[in-house]
């Protein structure tokens, strides 16, 4: 599933014809009429999106689109882009987007009904706009391995369900206190989550849609903005959740160390309202084959580039256990990744550590960053990021920083300035992984220490340049002596 070349997009804009009439009938006058369960307009809800209002915002070719994330991330290996309508709604009708309604309820209604639940109305939803879309576009050619599965890699389907999106609605608690069930219009009562969600849809040709991404078409910023979608139709393409997936709410710790701002996959789809999402995570990066990675196997001085440099690379640093290695790469605050934290920080060195072990087991799960409990037990972060001014600093009799703490403070907002650079306070430049320790174990510089090596073991690196789209790093590894 690992994209290979750039991928058509369908974009569906779904509204919700609750009893078939093909006429919005939410009167302002009447809006109990729609969240009536007897009514026989419980859940009719209409788009307020127009194709026109979201070519731009998925598809524009000179401004913060969609299309131009995945470019700038990608350095021009992959990007969504509108899928050719076969057979148009109306004349002159834009590429990549089709208006759909379907003769049912809004999920979040119908699984209120007798005989759905959530699941159930999600597929049925899905399901339905899915086949409704099969006169338009003749999905058999984009089978292009013939193996009769239109995968999200030959052909990508986002469905803009009418209504907002509750991950990134402020709701109307006034009117319910029932999660989806309260948008802030009354004629919008009926929310979604954004997800990746499979389907089984047989369409002309005998071929098959497999795989959707499904958000709503309002935020409280207005209309859906490209974070989430960037997000959702990422999972489509096999990235993986990077917060606290199948976390029990008795069982979060409080600043547990997620990649949070630093990837798409955590937090970065809501940076600036999501017109500005940060780029995935460059374990992910290289996962996906969006980004190469460098080999430092020696120590002594090694050049990163920023993303918008056209050079980006990930430089993978080895350690002695081969399943533990550190990423380290350049993060400027530009381009789409202008508001990747708060302030006026540059950008700079960010460094990950990476631990396959936890990875194999528990990347494909979603859960390599998770603070969940599997055995009653946490597990340190496959994917962990070492970031500067986040983690509490455990300090020695005089004040002097020792090491840092295992988990973020609990400062609500991200730091301003995560990053490693040169500048005239020594302590922005020097990397050292043994002021870091694993979330879960506690272990200082590696999770886990192969027999012959001293737990003195450690990474240190010098950021030698400013932030900038070149930065060199000097790395040294080796045991310090007793
Ligand atoms: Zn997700």
């Amino acid at each position: 599933m690992k994209p290979t070349q750039p991928a058509p997009l369908l974009i569906v804009i779904a509204s919700y014809d609750a009893n078939g009439n093909g006429i919005n009938d939410y009167d302002p006058a009447h809006p109990e009429l729609v969240t009536d369960k007897t009514s026989p307009i419980y859940g009719e809800q209409w788009a307020l999106t127009k194709p026109e209002d979201c070519y731009e915002t998925f598809f524009g070719e000179n401004s913060y689109s969609m299309l131009n994330y995945y470019k700038e991330m990608t350095n021009n290996k992959f990007w969504f882009y509108p899928v050719h309508i076969d057979h148009p709604q109306k004349e002159g009708a834009l590429e990549g987007i089709l208006e759909i309604t379907v003769p049912i309820p809004h999920p979040a209604a119908m699984r209120n009904l007798e005989g759905y639940d959530n699941r159930i109305a999600a597929q049925k939803a899905i399901a339905t706009i899915v086949k409704a879309c099969d006169p338009y576009v003749d999905f058999a050619k984009y089978d292009l391995n013939g193996d009769g599965i239109v995968t999200p890699d030959e052909l990508a389907i986002i469905i803009l369900n009418a209504g907002y999106d509750n991950a990134s609605t402020k709701p109307d608690l006034a009117f319910s206190k029932v999660r989806e069930e309260n948008g802030p219009l009354p004629s919008h009562r009926y929310m979604v989550h954004g997800t990746s969600q499979p389907t089984d849809v047989t369409m002309r040709g005998d071929v098959k849609i497999v795989k959707i991404s499904n958000v709503g078409e309002l935020t409280s910023y207005g209309p859906m903005s490209i974070g989430t979608p960037a997000h959702e139709l990422a999972h489509n393409l096999g990235a993986q959740d990077m917060y606290s997936r199948f976390t029990h709410p008795h069982e979060r710790v409080p600043g547990w160390p997620i990649p949070a701002n630093l990837s798409l996959m955590s937090r970065g789809n809501k940076m600036e309202g999501g017109s500005r999402p940060a780029y995935i995570d460059p374990y992910q990066r290289v996962y996906l084959g969006f980004s190469e990675e460098e080999l430092a196997e020696e120590d002594g001085i090694y050049t990163l580039y920023s993303t918008r440099s056209g050079k980006y690379k990930v430089l993978k640093i080895t350690t002695p256990d081969p399943k533990e290695y550190f990423y380290a790469e350049v993060r400027l605050k530009d381009g789409f990744e202008s508001a990747l934290t708060p302030g006026d920080s540059k950008g700079g060195v960010i460094f990950w550590h990476i631990d396959d072990d936890i990875n194999d087991e528990w990347f494909l799960k979603a859960q390599c960053v998770s603070s969940n409990r599997p055995n009653g037990q946490h597990h340190d972060l496959g994917n962990a990021v070492h970031v500067r001014n986040m983690f509490p600093k455990v300090v020695g009799p005089d004040g002097e920083m020792i090491k840092y703490g295992p988990h973020f403070t609990l400062e609500r907002e991200f730091c301003e300035d995560p990053f490693y650079y040169k500048s005239d306070d020594p302590e922005t430049s020097l990397y050292d992984s043994s002021a870091f320790c694993g979330a879960a174990s506690f272990s200082y510089s590696l999770n886990s220490f192969p027999a012959d090596v001293p737990y003195t073991w450690k990474l240190t690196v010098e950021v030698l340049d400013e932030p900038g789209d070149e930065m060199r790093i000097k790395i040294t590894r080796g045991a310090t002596k007793a």
